[in-house]
């Protein structure tokens, strides 16, 4: 779901005229996504949840949102090369440039907000950027789009610069390794080799975003559907949305 969410919300911010940025675009985009990419669901009924939570979610976000705005970056790969041999490599989902010339970074998340936001990698990103344009970071924003609730922060050259001693300390510690115990968690489901990891089952266990208790229902039913001979591919549902 975050995906098909994020997808949507990229093309919507894309586009031009912005009076054509309406909330029926959106959930039209939603619904072109959502018929492209639809494994993983138990049933109709589920994947329908699933469906009316993004819409939800969406329909939210646009009543928070300055609908015109025309951002400067959109779900775009980034990379700079930190230190010589450090190459830091990113995502965006969304960049906007302040009428001050400085850059906004922000971040959708379609799970539940944590008690305290980490910015950790919101100022892993501003390094990147920092590196690649001439334009000061200066804000970080976690749109938390299930509760519609919006986290800000500013962001000074002393915490950039702290994201970079902690990045170059954590790299020089994982060149020393030598065992690599894997750790899984939402990240396993953007890493190539989730598919052979011995901690697959763990990972899906993991809160993806805080949609545990679908992604735990998903699991439960996918690992009693299986066949003995093991297939990936959960089967496909008819389309509920359409
Ligand atoms: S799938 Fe395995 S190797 Fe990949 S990030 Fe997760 S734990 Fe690490």
């Amino acid at each position: 779901m975050a995906n098909h969410v994020h997808e949507a919300l990229r093309d919507f911010f894309s586009i031009v005229p912005v009076e054509q940025r309406t909330a029926d675009t959106l959930v039209t985009l939603l619904q072109k996504k959502w018929r492209r990419y639809r494994i993983g669901f138990r049933d109709r009924l589920e994947e329908r949840r699933w469906y009316e939570k993004a819409v939800s979610q969406l329909r939210g976000f646009l009543l928070q949102q300055e609908l015109t705005v025309q951002p400067f970056m959109l779900e775009a790969p980034i990379e700079a090369e930190i230190t010589t041999g450090l190459v830091l490599r990113g995502r965006v989902d969304r960049v906007d440039k302040e009428s001050s010339g400085s850059l906004h970074i922000i971040d959708y998340k379609t799970g539940k907000p944590p008690e305290q936001p980490d910015w950790t990698q919101l100022q892993l990103l501003a390094l990147i950027l920092s590196r690649r344009f001439p334009y000061p970071v200066n804000k970080l924003s976690l749109h938390y789009l299930s509760p519609g609730t919006i986290k800000t922060t500013e962001l000074h050259g002393e915490e950039l610069q702290r994201a970079a001693w902690d990045l170059l300390r954590t790299a020089r510690s994982i060149a020393r390794e030598k065992h690599y115990t894997a750790t899984a968690g939402p990240h396993c489901f953007n890493c190539d080799f989730l598919q052979i990891c011995p901690a697959k089952g763990k990972a899906y266990e993991q809160d993806i975003e805080g949609d545990f208790e679908l992604w735990r229902d998903s699991l439960a039913n996918l690992t009693a559907q299986a066949p003995a001979s093991h297939s990936s591919n959960p089967p496909l549902v008819e389309p509920p949305i359409c």
